[in-house]
C-alpha cells in the first residue's frame, strides 16, 4: 500500500513540490499530527532528514508514530 494516497479517490499522489492528484486535479499538503496530544506538528528539515516537533509537548516526535493527513490546498 502506498503511503501517499489521495483522500478522495485513493490514487497515488504525485510529488511536484506539493502532492498532486492527477485524477481529482487537486493539490494537497501533508500535515503531521502529534500522536500524544493531536496538535499539528512543525516539520523541521535537518541534514536531509525530516523531524517533527510538537509545540504543545515541546518535544520531537518519532516519524513512525506521527499520524499524517492530506489537506487540500
Ligand atoms: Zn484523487
Ligand atoms: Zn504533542
Amino acid at each position: 500500500m502506498s503511503e501517499n494516497q489521495c483522500p478522495s479517490c485513493n490514487n497515488e499522489l504525485d510529488w511536484e513540490g506539493e502532492y498532486v492528484c492527477k485524477t481529482c486535479q487537486v493539490s494537497y499538503k501533508k500535515i503531521g499530527y502529534c500522536p500524544d496530544c493531536e496538535a499539528e506538528l512543525e516539520k523541521l528539515q535537518a541534514c536531509g532528514a525530516a523531524n517533527y516537533f510538537c509545540n504543545s509537548c515541546n518535544e520531537l516526535k518519532s516519524k513512525s508514530r506521527v499520524r499524517f493527513e492530506f489537506a487540500a490546498n
